[in-house]
């Protein structure tokens, strides 16, 4: 940007400070940087920066960051995955909970980057300001610890905030039920949950070494792309996903013992069982997606 002083010279204003130029792959920078600020991990956070840098490359392109698009990360840390986004050019807003972690990336990472905003605090309590100040994002991205991740991913879909891909670093575990299909042992209503919108790819498995600390559990990423037709209408998702909560509360009990949480009376519930064709004593897991959304439609009718 060029302008004019008052004695008719012009000068140049720096139009963004760079972004930091850390090295995300030294342990011994990670750890130097930590002690100068006077802060430790913590485990409380799930704290495992990754280290990898092709791990990283590898997660930013299958995010499909890029110029121009909104990406939300959530949790940080000091900002290896948040420097690769912000290079894509993508307009990035980061949640992070830790104080300590926040003041290095305004005070040293990302000093005056144009495209870089903080969200200070739990991102399962500032999303929703967020999401109503901003919209859904094009893309969500993050390296989160098991229970929160799964808590954030299941909030912003029962919410219907559903951008267009999602990418998360997890427990393998998790990233197994999410990707796992009704024949499977992993399946759960946490694969309905995250199936009925996206179609999830388990992409990679990041090995324990791929962090620090070394996490004593295996990471996988899934990716989560949005279904061009969504296996629920969305008007109907909320009902829906109430629905398969208490299908799913209590694994061992037959559909119809779970179905009493509903407040429904046995003569209802026992029509609406025989009209969807289900039998009294089926479990929550033998369900199709399309037997559930009739169940619910005869619940309500
Ligand atoms: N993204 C960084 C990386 O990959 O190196 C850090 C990942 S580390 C596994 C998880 C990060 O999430 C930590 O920075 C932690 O403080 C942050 N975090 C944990 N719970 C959070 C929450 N509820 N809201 C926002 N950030 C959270």
């Amino acid at each position: 940007m060029e302008h004019f002083n008052r004695f008719g010279y012009f000068y140049i204003i720096p139009f963004a400070m760079a972004i930091w130029d850390f090295d995300y792959s030294s342990i011994s920078s990670i750890t130097r940087l930590l002690e100068e600020n006077g802060l430790g991990m913590t485990k409380k956070f799930g704290q495992n920066f990754l280290v990898s840098m092709s791990a990283l490359d590898r997660i930013t392109a299958l995010s499909g960051a890029c110029e121009g698009m909104r990406v939300w990360e959530v949790g940080p840390g000091i900002g290896a995955l948040t420097t690769k986004l912000l290079h894509s050019g993508a307009e990035v807003t980061a949640f992070e909970i830790d104080h300590g972690f926040c003041r290095i990336l305004r005070e040293q990472a990302y000093v005056d980057v144009p495209n870089f905003k903080l969200v200070e605090g739990d991102a399962l309590r500032n999303w929703k300001t967020e999401w109503e100040t901003q919209g859904t994002p094009d893309i969500i991205c993050a390296n989160l610890p098991y229970n929160v991740g799964s808590i954030f991913i299941a909030s912003v879909i029962e919410n219907r905030c559903l951008p267009q891909t999602m990418v998360f670093t997890l427990q393998s575990e998790v990233v197994d039920r999410i990707c796992a299909k009704q024949t499977d042992d992993a399946f759960s209503g946490f694969s309905i949950l995250t199936g009925i919108d996206y179609e999830n790819t388990d992409a990679m498995r990041l090995r324990s070494g791929c962090f620090f600390p070394s996490p004593n559990v295996d990471s996988s990423v899934v990716v989560m792309r949005k279904r061009e037709n969504p296996l629920v209408p969305d008007a109907e998702a909320r009902d829906f996903l109430e629905l398969v909560r208490i299908l799913f509360a209590q694994r061992r009990k037959t559909v119809k013992n779970n179905l009493k949480a509903t407040g429904k009376s046995s003569a209802d519930i026992d029509r609406a069982l025989t009209e969807c064709g289900i039998s009294q004593t089926e479990r929550a897991e033998k369900l199709s997606v399309g037997q559930i959304l009739a169940l619910k439609r005869s619940l309500q009718g």
